[in-house]
């Protein structure tokens, strides 16, 4: 069976209204060993000839096949397979890839077949010591010869077995002896079993050949065999075998490997044009990212300072702002209280105890408003220990006579620079009041200070502070006597809006009190208030941060666009040594992929200087950029670059070789 057998091929080309036959009916059929020489004059044919029988043209009609298998019934990537496998290109212009060494665009077909990067490296080597060029490994296309560059294609075309060599014009472009030197190399590899396809217009060149076909006009006008074949024994099995692709699962490591350090070079290769181009991904992220720390830092702290102490609560205190002038008013009576705790929606009341005491150290004396504390009170308040210590549970108990105070409060009764724990103080009731009768605390009582608290609240909130804290039982027992109602919170238990409770409350407690002389505040809507605020300003930065990926991201399809249309020789090439149309794709999608990431990167680290300069002048909110952050850029900026790189990418992988070759 032929090796290629060709019938009736025709390839047209349309040129607007006229119909060029490139190749018009040519049949013909090579055997395994031959070298044939095509000749014919410029526009004959020769070129398309030879790109129909390098899978990289479909013909327009006639049957072409290969071992006996119809080329025109595979599909692209079956094409890929068989260039991958057969055939190996030595092109006029060596259509090398210009970023890569001699060693690394002999090894491009290896990659393809998913060879890994040492065996690929070590083979090409070894190709590329005995075509001379051992000393050359590792230059560049531009730092070598003519001969030298068409030398390193031979290797390519042998890379993966190169059982069919298909040369357009080899010599066209080298000097004499290089032209000598590479007629020599092809007469050796036909020797050795390959099976040498050589289109030249040079008589000289054709006649190395065994075998001359000459176009004219698209036709075969001359078809003779000059000398004998290689006799088939002669063929060097080894020498021609293909290489068969590596399983998927190493191929597809080593094609990502691929394409990332292809990326890669391209990326580092256009150094400004990648910085700008990640400009929109990193403001982006750089917004997306701090969304989420400044979110969550924010809500860290308002719940922090809020929802343990208001949340849930009503706020109740008698107020007679609203009455008119002189209208008498009196404190919340317990049994106003009492009746309230039977209302549905609440599940306590708490009733804030104060009194106005003097408090006296040695000849120095403050008034100040007492306050009791329970086991909660630190929580409650926000309150923190600024020096000493809290109420034991037994002085809690027990209603023993040990006082906090507050830090601001300190100054008034003590020297400055003076600790007050373990120091006594004495307390007494202030004035006579209107209400109460009691006479317990006429004189003065000493207690104990055990701590020193630091009540200013980050936000300035700080309520009901007492300048001093006593235990409840202390307070109860000791100087509760003139102690009035004149607010109280209410503990929701949620099984009713908290408006419901409200409307309840205000209800009852107006039946009772025959006005209202008091007023509500819910910590609920001051929460609720201060979380739209945060969700408003979260939105906010999540509209300019999906804006700025959405420019950035179109900014990518761009700048991936117009390096598909430049590297369009590059993916010829890349396509013509056997790669598939899903490598190409790939290799755009984490072109893509790795500038989005990139920015992102950038992205994530101005968010970082920008929290720790954050931090830095300012100690209420201190922000933090969680692994979480990162994280979550690296997946918004895969995504983006996997949205927006698609379309270059499915370009790419759909151009046709033989035009992406032929562009310049
Ligand atoms: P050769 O290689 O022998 O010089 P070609 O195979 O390149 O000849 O071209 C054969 C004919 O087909 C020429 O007339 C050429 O103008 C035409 N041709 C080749 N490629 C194209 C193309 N892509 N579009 C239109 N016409 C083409
Ligand atoms: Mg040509």
């Amino acid at each position: 069976m032929a090796l290629i057998k060709l019938q009736g091929v025709e390839r047209c080309y349309q040129l607007g209204d006229n119909e060029v036959r490139a190749l018009d009916g040519v049949s013909l059929s090579i055997e395994a060993g031959e070298y044939v020489a095509i000749m014919g004059q410029s526009g004959s044919g020769k070129s398309t000839l030879m790109n129909v029988l390098g899978c990289l043209d479909n013909p327009t009609a006639g049957r072409f096949l290969i071992d006996g298998r119809d080329v025109g019934t595979l599909g692209p990537d079956e094409l890929a397979a068989l260039r991958r496998e057969r055939f190996g290109f030595i092109f006029q212009r060596y259509h090398l890839l210009p970023h890569l060494d001699a060693r690394d665009n002999a090894a491009l077909p290896a990659v393809y077949a998913g060879e890994s990067v040492g065996r690929r490296g070590a083979r090409a080597q070894a190709l590329l010591a005995r075509l001379g060029l051992a000393e050359r490994l590792h230059h560049k296309p531009h730092e070598l010869s003519g001969g030298q560059q068409q030398r390193v294609s031979i290797a390519r075309a042998l890379m993966n077995g190169g059982q069919i060599i298909l040369a357009d014009e080899p010599t066209g472009a080298l000097d004499s002896r290089s032209g000598e030197e590479m007629l020599t190399v092809l007469r050796e590899l036909n020797a050795a079993g390959h099976t040498i396809i050589l289109v030249t217009h040079d008589a000289h060149v054709a006649a190395q050949a065994r075998r001359l076909v000459e176009l004219k006009d698209g036709r075969i006008v001359r078809d003779e065999v000059t000398q004998p074949a290689v006799a088939a024994k002669a063929v060097q099995p080894d020498a021609v075998a293909p290489m068969r692709d590596a399983p998927w699962l190493l191929r597809m490591a080593v094609q990502w490997r691929e394409a990332l350090a292809t990326a890669w070079l391209s990326l580092r290769g256009n150094r400004l044009r990648t910085a700008l181009s990640m400009l929109g991904i990193s403001i982006g992220i750089a917004s997306v990212v701090s969304i989420v720390a400044l979110t969550s830092s924010a809500r860290n702290l308002f719940e922090g300072e809020f929802v343990g102490l208001m949340s849930g609560r009503l706020w109740v205190w008698r107020d007679t702002a609203k009455l008119p002038p002189g209208t008498p008013s009196s404190p919340f009576r317990p049994a106003e209280i009492e009746s309230l705790r039977a209302l549905p929606g609440i599940a306590a009341i708490q009733v804030e105890r104060r009194v106005q005491l003097v408090v006296r150290h040695r000849n120095r004396d403050a008034s100040m408003q007492a306050s009791a504390a329970n086991a909660d009170t630190l929580r409650d308040r926000q309150r923190k220990i600024a020096e000493g210590r809290f109420f034991t549970p037994y002085e809690m108990a027990a209603g023993a006579q040990v006082a906090l105070i507050d830090k601001q409060a300190l100054e008034s009764v003590f020297k400055k620079g003076e600790s007050p724990v373990g120091q006594t103080v004495l307390l007494s009731l202030q004035g006579t009041g209107d209400f109460g009768g009691g006479t317990a605390a006429a004189t003065p009582l000493p207690f104990l200070i055990v701590g020193v608290t630091d009540s200013s609240s980050q936000l300035g909130f700080d309520f009901g502070s007492g300048r001093l804290l006593v235990p409840e039982q202390t307070l109860a027992r000791k100087l509760d006597v003139r102690s009035t109602v004149e607010s109280f919170s209410v503990l929701m238990d949620f099984k009713l809006p908290p408006e419901e409770v409200e409307r309840q409350i205000k209800h009852r407690l107006v039946g009772l009190r025959g006005q209202q002389d008091f007023s509500f505040w819910s910590g609920n809507e001051e929460f609720e208030k201060l979380q739209r605020f945060n969700s408003g300003f979260a939105a906010l930065l999540a509209g300019v941060g999906a804006i700025a990926l959405l420019v950035g991201g179109v900014g990518v399809m761009n700048i991936m666009l117009v390096t598909v249309s430049e590297r369009t020789r590059e993916i010829g090439i890349r396509m013509a040594v056997g790669a598939r149309q899903g490598d190409i794709r790939l290799q755009f999608l984490i072109e893509a992929v790795v500038l989005c990431c990139l920015g992102g990167l950038t992205g994530v680290a101005f968010s970082w200087l920008a929290a720790q300069g954050l931090n830095a002048v300012q100690q209420t909110l201190q922000v933090q950029v969680s692994a979480a952050a990162l994280v979550l850029a690296f997946i918004v900026s895969s995504a983006v670059g996997l949205i927006f790189g698609t379309l270059p990418a499915r370009r790419a992988a759909a151009l046709s070789p033989v035009d992406a070759l032929a562009r310049e």
